[in-house]
């Protein structure tokens, strides 16, 4: 099968990403073979590739957002056929025993397994999953639209969820990428009130397009205090300014799996009972909450294709903020 296949961590700009032919997967007992339609490229891919987050397997095939069909199936599996259309998020696997498992916090299991990063992900024509750890799409999202919801669309909820935003509240969006353009649809469905802070003018222009009470510069301040923010860029030095525009009591949530680090802070932006709380991985709870909520709204993710062929390019862009909403790779013919 044609993968994009990194060997050792690089800088996006050198293009590490190297389409090669390897020999495709094969399911386990447990496992469905998925034949990739289309795979969402994802700022963790980044971080992946970079090297900002350790590596963990070398060489690597990334990508986390991943719908297809199925193509096989392992002996024992029961909630899948081939044929069914698919998506494999970034949780690949719990232990199902650690005490974060037994507690129902199965994103902060000791031993999880995670797409295309400890295991080979989608930027290929197949890619496997547990059966488990697999979601069916929704009818009504071409699979390139669909794509975004898996990791992007699923975080950005999580979010929601952990910043305790409640209906008619005023919530603060630092970053406005492709998560952030997915939640602020969540959020105007739950009535509440988005005010985007980025530093890209076109983030800005899409996310008033998308609602937005107010959007202006990272650093710029809100005309309003607000209940919780979510910070999306991997930027330390935003937490200062984000606490600033928090009301007493307000909760400032994390939503980035790495970001550079934070400036000193000056206690008295945090005092007031304002908390900041980061957010690990999602439950599958996450993924199937959210997944019936898109199709309910329903969500409508912009996306920016490019071939499969054209990773590099595609991440390239992210870096460089680029992106209007999210970049999705085709891969093999994809529906609609
Ligand atoms: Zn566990
Ligand atoms: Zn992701």
């Amino acid at each position: 099968m044609k993968a994009c296949v990194l060997n050792s961590s690089a800088v996006i700009e050198s293009n590490p990403l190297v389409l090669t032919d390897v020999p495709a997967p094969e399911p386990a007992d447990n496992q469905v073979l998925v034949e990739v339609s289309a795979c969402g490229v994802c700022r963790t891919d980044l971080h992946v590739i970079e090297g900002e987050l350790p590596p963990r397997k070398m060489p690597l095939i990334p990508g986390h957002q991943v719908v297809g069909v199925v193509k096989k199936i392992g002996g024992r599996v029961t909630r899948f056929k081939p044929g069914d259309r698919v998506g494999i998020a970034w949780l690949h696997r719990t232990c199902g025993e650690c005490e974060y498992c037994l507690a129902g916090k199965e994103n902060l299991c000791d031993n999880a397994a995670f797409t295309g990063y400890t295991v080979d992900g989608g930027y290929a024509e197949y890619a496997l999953a547990a059966e488990q750890f697999t979601y069916p799409i929704p009818e009504g999202f071409p699979d390139g639209q669909a794509a975004p919801l898996l990791c992007a669309g699923i975080i950005g909820f999580r979010a929601l969820r952990i910043s305790g935003i409640e209906r008619g509240g005023r919530l603060g969006f630092y970053g406005f990428g492709s998560a952030a353009h997915i939640a602020i649809q969540v959020a105007r469905h739950w009535d509440i009130k988005v005010y985007a802070a980025t530093r890209d003018e076109r983030h800005q222009k899409l996310a008033m397009e998308l609602g937005a009470e107010w959007a202006g510069g990272t650093l710029a301040e809100p005309p309003a205090k607000l209940d919780a923010a979510i910070v999306f860029a991997p930027a330390g030095e935003i937490i200062p300014a984000a606490l600033g525009a928090l009301k007493k009591g307000g909760t400032l949530a994390l939503a980035g799996i790495h970001m550079s680090p934070t400036p000193p802070l000056d206690y008295n932006l945090l005092y007031g009972e304002r908390v900041i709380r980061s957010v690990a991985n999602n439950t599958r709870q996450d993924g199937e909450d959210f997944l019936r909520i898109a199709a309910e709204i329903p969500i409508r993710t912009q996306v920016e294709t490019y071939p499969l062929s054209d990773a590099n390019r595609a991440l390239n862009h992210l870096k460089n903020d680029a992106i209007r909403g999210s970049a999705v790779l085709r891969v093999n013919s994809a529906r609609g």
